[in-house]
């Protein structure tokens, strides 16, 4: 099996390493990830400039390292188009430092680069861990070895595009893992004051209290791996007819609009 590793948390990040530490007793290992932080940077990818590669030591033997001075996306698409050779099993993105819940997976960086894996052909997977655990990277380390065993031991028809998010606390603390949905929030973001006029800093707050059952955020609460296939939803079609009355006398309605 051969993985390709990326995050948005850069080169020096404790997460990276943890997870390469693991994936590389199940896989050949190759790291490309962006040369600075590049949280919060979602899916985006850098059209209109060149981007620099470097082939650079790795913190684990062992495995063929790269930055990029982009986005998890760009490393995943440079990796992908130019720099790995061969069938790219599983791309995993992680381990971020900090949870991505709910509807976070859409601004996440980590999820952004392994969706590029997804959308080009790879099972993909983001990994993800709360903010400040070391106790919980060997969790999600661990976790994710398993799970691309799992995926490297199931039919090629079964790609999958997983978000996993382990709780706070080491392996043995885990009380199991489970299939989740997403949770239909999980920051609440305000607009506050910056230091002068006109400027403003945009605050990501954590939502406290309990998740809805059945979601990713009250799986981690549970002291629960979660596990949520993504995204599928936005590949099935609504139903016949709610898109035919989208579209039935549109014509006219355009004509008559004012
Ligand atoms: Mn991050």
């Amino acid at each position: 099996m051969q993985i390709l590793v990326t995050n948005d948390d850069g080169l020096n990040s404790a997460g990276l390493w943890a997870l390469v530490g693991e994936l590389k007793k199940v896989a050949a290992v190759t790291v490309v990830v962006p040369d600075r932080e590049q949280s919060a940077i979602g899916t985006a990818v850098s059209l209109f400039r060149p981007l620099e590669v470097r082939e650079v030591a790795p913190e684990v033997e062992g495995v063929a390292a790269y930055t990029a001075d982009g986005t998890p996306a760009d490393c995943v698409v440079l990796a992908l188009g130019k720099l790995m050779t061969g069938a790219v099993d599983l791309v995993v993105s992680g381990i971020n430092l900090g949870p991505n819940l709910g509807e976070d997976v859409y601004i996440s960086g980590t999820v952004g680069g392994a969706l590029q894996g997804y959308f080009r052909g790879s099972s993909a997977m983001a990994v993800s861990a709360p903010r400040g655990s070391d106790e919980a990277l060997p969790t999600a380390a661990r976790a994710a070895a398993i799970l691309a065993g799992r995926i490297a031991s199931a039919p090629p028809t079964s790609r999958v595009f997983l978000n996993v998010n382990v709780p706070d606390g080491p392996p043995a603390g885990v009380s199991g893992a489970r299939i989740t949905r997403l949770a239909r929030t999980s920051h609440i973001n305000t607009v506050a004051e910056g230091d002068r006029p006109r400027r403003y800093n945009l605050v990501r707050q954590r939502v406290d209290g309990a998740g809805e059952k059945g979601t990713d955020m009250h799986a981690v609460q549970s002291g629960i791996i979660s596990i949520t296939p993504l995204f599928t939803s936005l590949f099935e079609r609504p139903s016949g007819r709610f898109l035919k009355g989208l579209t039935d006398g549109f014509t006219e309605e355009l004509k008559e609009y004012r």
